[in-house]
């Protein structure tokens, strides 16, 4: 790994050179919110600081000198590797059988810009449910492959992040391309690949002196202790496992709603249900054609209908979903995948509507 520098005003150019060969994704303000969505480099809502507390965003602008003086919205960058709704097939049934294609689309690679370390560590776990299981999600590697990562080191982390506790964040240690972090007068540029640093041949980088490292290394420490909300993560899964009948379970399923934002927003969470969607003009008596598509479509372990199965529902009560949710992200998912299911980003601590919150949650279970 390598580490330059260009001059502020120079980071347009690596936008204008990424523009050649990739779709550009990264935050953008729309309607008071940032979100991830198409973008260019006019778009980076550069001095705007946004507030999070339980069941609470606020976004001011022009508040601050920096470019990157802001934390994460509700998107991640789930929605763009593993889609809300995806076809997985067409198909045609007429009266010479049934006909099914998988479309292929040849799209553009994306580059992802402004990735924080805990996005990068929740990619990390979709990694292991997507490509390291039993099949291999074809669909989501080739995004993932096709894609270029450009991460953010965090410098403003907003009140609901805690992945300091986690090991998740806030510095960005692997998996991008090209990591940026602000500092006075330049952004550092430290390449993660080879894809990284071709895109700063031809550029005008300069070495980066003793002083500036220790500027970026204070910056970074001047983070974690702005972070304040931490979660004790050292009896984990046992403090869950333990404690099935808590009545914090109940007095929880009394506040939540079962409205699925957690888990919406949750960079990790990947539950998702398939069905076939009909095209209302793809049927025809007359020929008995009949055409549509099956989809796979993002689900949620608190929707009443993702337990349902023959014979009855095996998670019926808010209290059930709730305590499934958490214990999956902080127990199950430790035997399952070697580490929590959280990676501390708080977006499920912010857009709950009731603000439930998910550190407080544990501890209450814990004492
Ligand atoms: S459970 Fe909450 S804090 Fe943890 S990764 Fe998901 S949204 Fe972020
Ligand atoms: S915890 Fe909050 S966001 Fe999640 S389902 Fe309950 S009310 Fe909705």
């Amino acid at each position: 790994m390598t580490i330059t520098k260009i001059k502020k005003d120079h980071l347009r150019l690596i936008f204008d050179r990424l523009k050649d060969s990739y779709k550009l994704v990264g935050p953008r303000v729309e309607n008071d919110v940032i979100v991830l969505t198409e973008m260019d480099f006019h778009d980076i809502p550069a001095g705007y600081k946004d507030l999070h507390g339980k069941g609470v965003y606020r976004l001011s602008g022009n508040k601050d000198s920096n470019t990157f003086s802001f934390s994460l919205g509700p998107d991640s960058f789930k929605r763009f590797l593993s889609p809300p709704v995806r076809e997985i097939f067409a198909f045609k049934k007429s009266k010479k059988g049934i006909s099914a294609n998988v479309s292929s689309k040849e799209e553009k690679p994306t580059a992802f810009i402004g990735m924080r370390a805990c996005d990068i560590s929740a990619l990390k776990l979709y990694d292991k449910v997507f490509l390291e299981g039993p099949v291999r999600d074809t669909g989501y590697d080739s995004l993932k492959r096709n894609s270029l990562i450009i991460a953010v080191n965090c410098l403003y982390p907003n009140g609901n992040c805690f992945c300091d506790s986690l090991g998740t964040g806030p510095e960005v240690r692997d998996g991008f391309d090209l990591a940026i972090t602000e500092i006075q007068d330049s952004f550092l540029l430290e390449t993660g690949s080879s894809k990284g640093s071709e895109i700063l041949n031809g550029l005008t980088i300069e070495e980066v002196s003793d002083k500036e490292m220790d500027e970026k290394n204070s910056r970074t420490e001047d983070c974690k202790k702005t972070i304040k909300r931490h979660i004790k993560v050292n009896d984990l899964p046992w403090v869950i496992y333990r404690n099935p009948e808590h009545p914090r379970w109940t007095d929880v399923a009394s506040r939540c709603l079962a409205c699925g934002n957690c888990t919406q927003v949750c960079p990790t969470c990947f539950c998702n249900s398939s069905y076939d969607r009909l095209e209302l003009s793809g049927i025809s008596k007359k020929s008995r054609e009949i055409s549509g598509n099956k989809v796979r479509a993002w689900d949620s372990c608190f929707s009443k209908n993702f337990a349902r199965v023959h014979g009855g529902n095996f998670r019926p009560s808010r209290r059930a979903r709730y305590r499934h949710w958490m214990t999956h992200k902080l127990a199950y998912w430790i035997e399952q995948f070697g580490s929590p299911g959280c990676v501390g980003c708080g977006r499920c601590i912010t857009w709950c509507p009731v603000g439930i919150d998910i550190t407080e949650e544990l501890e209450a279970i814990r004492k």
